[in-house]
């Protein structure tokens, strides 16, 4: 039996999209990150529905919305150095204790490391092989956000490659698609 439902690997936009959308509808979401997020260089004129954004404004507004709104449990500058997998999932090395998932959401921008040492096959431009859910050839492992894309690189991307990735791991979950709709009448 593993640790927890869902583990994300990196805290940009495409981690903590994941982690969100997981911890939202029930799933134990556990991130860690290193913060070396590009965000830290940018200011965002085009993600849509914000105008203008300074990307560590961004970032605070997106740790805080994942943990303190959400539930999902962030573990700040600590990096993972090691991933395997065996029968229960997925065995992540951080900090020199393990950390075990049924779920391995990869999103560590344009390092691709971690998913060539776990075996998941890359495509001809040398980034990460996966399909439109992005699951890579290591089933039940995605990749989400700039690793997965030789360029197309975009705060907004990120967030949508993550989301979809948790949303797929909850339609595994739950056993038919799964649609996070919200409609509360007092909003
Ligand atoms: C100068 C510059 C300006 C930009 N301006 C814009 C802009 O105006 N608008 C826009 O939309 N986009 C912009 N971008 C692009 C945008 O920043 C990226 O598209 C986005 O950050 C990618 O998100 P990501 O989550 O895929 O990866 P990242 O944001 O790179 O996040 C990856 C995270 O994973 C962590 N990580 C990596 N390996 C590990 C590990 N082993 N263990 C734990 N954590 C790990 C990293 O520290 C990092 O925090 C800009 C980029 C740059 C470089």
């Amino acid at each position: 039996m593993a640790d927890t439902d869902v583990i994300v690997v990196g805290g940009g936009p495409a981690g903590l999209s994941a982690a969100l959308f997981a911890s939202k509808n029930g799933l134990d979401a556990v991130a860690f990150d290193t913060d070396k997020t590009w965000m830290h260089k940018a200011h965002l004129f085009n993600y849509l529905g914000i105008r203008s954004m300074d990307g560590d404004v961004f970032l605070d507004r997106a740790r805080e919305q994942a943990t303190a709104d959400h539930g999902v449990t962030l573990h700040e500058e600590t990096e993972v150095t090691a991933i395997e997998q065996d029968a229960d999932g997925f065995v992540v090395t951080a900090d020199g204790e393990d950390h075990t998932a049924a779920y391995l959401v990869l999103a560590t921008g344009a390092n691709r490391d971690l998913a060539e040492e776990l075996g998941c096959a890359f495509t001809d431009e040398d980034v990460v092989d996966v399909d439109v859910t992005m699951e890579t050839s290591v089933a039940d492992a995605y990749a989400t956000g700039a690793m997965v894309r030789a360029e197309e690189w975009q705060a907004v991307i990120s967030a949508g490659d993550g989301a979809a990735a948790a949303l797929n791991i909850l339609t595994k979950e739950k056993g038919e698609h799964y649609h996070d709709f919200d409609t509360p009448a007092d909003v």
